[in-house]
């Protein structure tokens, strides 16, 4: 798809996410919160839902969660820029509250919709929502953060496929220093995941040339 009708249907995503009133969440909202950033991102990371920040400013990750992300991303050599940013859920839950099954479900469609226009090679799934809403994408199982972080599964969502890397969520992780470890070696693991064939091209160059 050229980059012109990438942009058109990514806009109109976005201004239906922001008009959606499919589950009571829209009631409360200041602002949906579409997804943005890199529209061919080899790269995708999901979140949970809006908090506070995003619902006022209608943009993904822009608190203190989005700030530790931003800086997790640098370490890892990316920018906020080449990455696409979303959640599962895209109107904030009252006190931040986890989306019920119900409002995943009736907004799941928009996730699934921006997976196959992006078309990602590696999405980095942020904390137990964002896992378990994937898997369920992809007909996979799925048993909780702690069992599955920092496993690659590959998986087919949308008609494209990829490998999703479980993680966990840049709010816990930001008074648990472990935790940021963690979170900064799967963020690390999913730049090299989607960077493969650049990699084995430049081994295969070393390997010629030495
Ligand atoms: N937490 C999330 O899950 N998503 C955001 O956009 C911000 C905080
Ligand atoms: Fe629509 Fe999703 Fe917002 Fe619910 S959370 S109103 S489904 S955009």
């Amino acid at each position: 798809m050229s980059l012109d009708n990438k942009k058109a249907s990514y806009d109109d995503i976005a201004e239906r996410v922001r008009n959606c009133k499919a589950c009571p969440l829209h009631r409360l909202r200041t602002n949906a919160v579409p997804g943005e950033g890199n529209l061919s991102a080899k790269i995708m990371l999901v979140g949970e839902a809006p908090g506070k920040n995003e619902d006022e400013q209608g943009r993904p990750f822009v608190g203190a969660a989005g700030q530790l992300l931003s800086s997790l991303l640098e370490q890892a050599g990316l920018r906020r820029q080449d990455v696409y940013i979303t959640n599962v859920v895209k109107c904030r839950p009252p006190n931040n509250r986890t989306p019920t099954e119900d409002e995943v479900a009736a907004c799941i469609g928009f996730l699934k919709e921006e997976i196959s226009l992006v078309r990602p090679k590696v999405i980095v799934a942020l904390g137990n929502t964002a896992g378990s809403a994937l898997m369920s994408l992809a007909g996979k199982q799925w048993r909780g953060v702690t069992a599955e972080r920092g496993r690659k599964v590959k998986v087919s969502i949308g008609g494209v496929e990829l490998t999703v890397i479980p993680t966990y969520h840049p709010a816990a992780a930001l008074y648990k220093p472990d935790l940021k470890d963690y979170l900064a070696k799967d963020i690390k693991e999913a730049a090299e995941e989607a960077e493969e064939p650049a990699r084995a091209r430049k081994t295969l160059l070393d390997f010629m040339g030495g």
